[in-house]
């Protein structure tokens, strides 16, 4: 009898063993299973290479478990990228706190890059020192960043800079002290509303547009000046930012541009070839100048002096 519950006491270690080793089993199947559902690629790996790759890790490495593991991340970073990846992973194998966040480039061999953000960090274990790396893919938010950004500081008709950027801009050059030598030549269209009235607002717009296109074709042949910024500050308005030079050298390239002008023809709905014209004025940063609307406001006072001696020239500020 005795001998009897012995028996059954074996068989109930047996039991409790067997449902032990189930439900370690089970936890892990479900620890896999919900790493693999993560939306985001998840990797630990050693110093030497990959130890496990989770599902989305495989699709954005697009390889297979088997063979991430042993691999290396940087196996799949396009080279330009390679050497900040690194750095970002051996720091972290370094680093016991904060995980470390950086954006890399996934080589997709003939598919496009991605654009991925890794966040990296060292695992509390211990032994081989091991690494979590997570990357997610941010293509599509970085274009989108990317155009909003594009979009808030350009013009929509004309693609040239708007009017708050070119502000921005100025007031940074304005903002170092001393401000560096900088000058601005104010450009408005010779009698626009007459190009409007007889060719219609398709040619005004298009205009308008050839004008910019000609001054982003011109920006690069200044030699005088390499940061020069070209924006579109109203209706038929626009505004040379040009850090770095002085009023006779502005003078000089505002000609430029007044001659390469003249010679632009924008077709007509009916086929004639329109030309046009346009008064400059010039002002060069002073010290009495406050801030960049004052720079402005001289400038604009020689581009009206520049219009009341006959259009379709420049005038330097006094
Ligand atoms: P001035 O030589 O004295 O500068 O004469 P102007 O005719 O160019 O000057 P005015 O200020 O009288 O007219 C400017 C015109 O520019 C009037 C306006 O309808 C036109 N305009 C402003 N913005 C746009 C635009 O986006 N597209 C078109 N097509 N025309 C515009
Ligand atoms: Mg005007
Ligand atoms: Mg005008």
């Amino acid at each position: 009898m005795e001998e009897f519950d012995l028996f059954a006491d074996d068989v109930d270690d047996v039991n409790t063993i067997v449902k032990t080793q189930e439900s370690l089993f089970d936890t892990e199947q479900r620890l896999g299973a919900m790493l693999d559902a993560m939306p985001i690629g998840l990797l630990f790996h050693t110093q030497q290479g990959i130890l496990y790759a989770n599902n989305q890790a495989c699709s954005m490495l697009e390889a297979k478990k088997s063979e991430l593991v042993g691999r290396h991340f940087l196996d799949y970073i396009r080279r330009a990228e390679f050497l900040d990846a690194n750095s970002l992973l051996m720091e972290a194998f370094d680093a016991t706190s904060d995980a470390l966040e950086a954006e890399s480039v996934i080589d997709g061999g003939k598919d496009p890059d991605k654009l991925i953000k890794i966040t990296a960090s060292r695992l509390p274990w211990e032994g081989t020192p091991v690494i979590q790396v997570l990357f997610q893919d941010i293509t599509v938010q970085k274009r989108a960043e990317q155009s909003l950004r594009k979009l808030s500081i350009t013009d929509e008709l004309t693609g040239a800079f708007n009017r708050r950027h070119v502000f921005y801009e100025a007031e940074g050059y304005f903002d170092q002290t001393p401000p560096p030598p900088i000058s601005v030549a104010l450009l408005d269209v010779d009698h626009f509303k007459s190009i409007n009235d007889t060719y219609g607002h398709a040619v005004g717009d298009a205009a308008l547009k050839e004008i910019t296109q000609l001054a982003h074709s011109f920006i690069p042949t200044i030699a005088s000046c390499d940061s020069a910024m070209f924006a579109r500050i109203g209706g038929e308005e626009f505004l040379f930012l040009l850090p770095g030079i002085e009023a006779n050298e502005a003078s000089k390239v505002a000609d430029d541009f007044r001659r390469s002008l003249m010679r632009l023809r924008i077709p007509s709905e009916d086929n004639r070839l329109v030309a046009l014209t346009a008064s400059f004025g010039i002002a060069q940063y002073s010290t009495k100048d406050k801030n960049f609307d004052k720079l402005l406001s001289r400038a604009d006072t020689a581009l009206y002096e520049a219009k009341s001696n006959g259009r379709n020239q420049v005038v330097v500020a006094g």
